[in-house]
């Protein structure tokens, strides 16, 4: 009997297995005829200077707009994107996007507006990136300093060869955020050597930040921290009123979230600023 109802186990495990193995694969031929199909498009999340309620930056998001899939979340495609190479192809789509958006802007004010892409660890540290990029800035003639990337402590593992793709990244003009700060690999020690321009405060703390001493603390250190060592600070996942009083007392500069708004495409960011509902201020 116990043989039997292992064996029923066993089938039951494999059925379930082969499901999700063959939704990875469906997930995965699809990803792959995505860019081709043109189903990407960049998003984009203001950045608010939390003192003055100005607006010069902006986060591209991607979005997979799949015709077969509807829309897929880039939590669910972005980590299959690493493990399959995928990235690669995608994540310079996204840099071409975004500076060719760059440029786009630059019919704002006189200086443009500043837009932040996220680079996964496999496309971090891939050979290409820093030519991928200096390339993206050449074709589309824009100035580097409005071009961020955003990587997270796990593209920072490996010293020995992070610390010269970020030299060479600094040294195109463009500058560098870590994102998700605090839920990685934390370490002061590459803080201190690393040409760091930006800490994002990570979400989850800043989502308890007034319902919970311990997530106030690490804010508020995370903040005192950056400021100390010349780097701006922005907080992710603003929703309330409430939380912007707490991090703007503390002395954060910066701050993106749902309560300023969502993610939202090109023609939409464009909508706002001509009718002045967004205070977008160039320096
Ligand atoms: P992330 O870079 O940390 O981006 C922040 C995420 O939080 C975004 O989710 C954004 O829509 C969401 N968010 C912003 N404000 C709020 C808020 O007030 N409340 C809540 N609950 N969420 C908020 P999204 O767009 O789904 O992106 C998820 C992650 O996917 C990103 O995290 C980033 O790691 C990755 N990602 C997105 N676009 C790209 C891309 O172009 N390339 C790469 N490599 N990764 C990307
Ligand atoms: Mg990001
Ligand atoms: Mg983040
Ligand atoms: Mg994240």
């Amino acid at each position: 009997r116990v043989k039997e109802r292992g064996k029923a186990h066993y089938q039951f495990y494999r059925t379930e297995m082969n499901a999700a193995v063959s939704q990875i694969l469906s997930l995965e031929t699809h990803l792959r005829k995505a860019l081709a199909r043109d189903e990407f498009i960049l998003y984009y999340q203001p950045q608010v200077d939390l003192q003055t309620g100005n607006i010069n930056s902006f986060e591209a998001l991607i979005r997979w707009n799949s015709k077969d899939l509807g829309m897929v979340s880039p939590g669910d495609f972005i980590p299959l994107a690493e493990d399959t190479g995928l990235i690669v192809p995608i994540g310079n789509w996204v840099i071409d996007t975004a500076c060719k958006q760059i440029k786009e802007w630059s019919k704002f004010g006189n200086n443009g507006v500043k837009i932040a892409i996220n680079i996964s660890p496999k496309q971090f540290l891939q050979p290409k990136l820093v030519e991928t990029i200096k390339e993206a800035i050449k074709k589309y003639k824009i100035n580097p300093s409005l071009l961020q990337i955003e990587i997270t402590e796990g593209a920072m593992q490996d010293t020995k060869e992070t610390s010269p793709i970020l030299k060479s990244l600094k040294e195109l003009g463009i500058t560098i955020s870590i994102d998700d700060f605090g839920t990685g690999y934390s370490s002061l020690n590459y803080i201190k050597q690393f040409p760091i321009d930006v800490l994002k405060i990570d979400q989850s703390f800043v989502r308890d930040v007034m319902n919970s001493d311990k997530d106030a603390a690490i804010t508020t250190t995370i903040i005192h921290l950056g400021n100390s060592l010349g780097f701006e600070v922005v907080a992710e996942g603003i929703e309330e009123k409430e939380q912007v009083n707490f991090l703007k007392a503390a002395n954060c500069q910066k701050g993106q979230g749902f309560l300023f708004s969502r993610p939202i495409p090109a023609q939409d960011v464009e909508r706002l600023i001509f009718n002045n509902k967004v205070r977008l201020v160039l320096e």
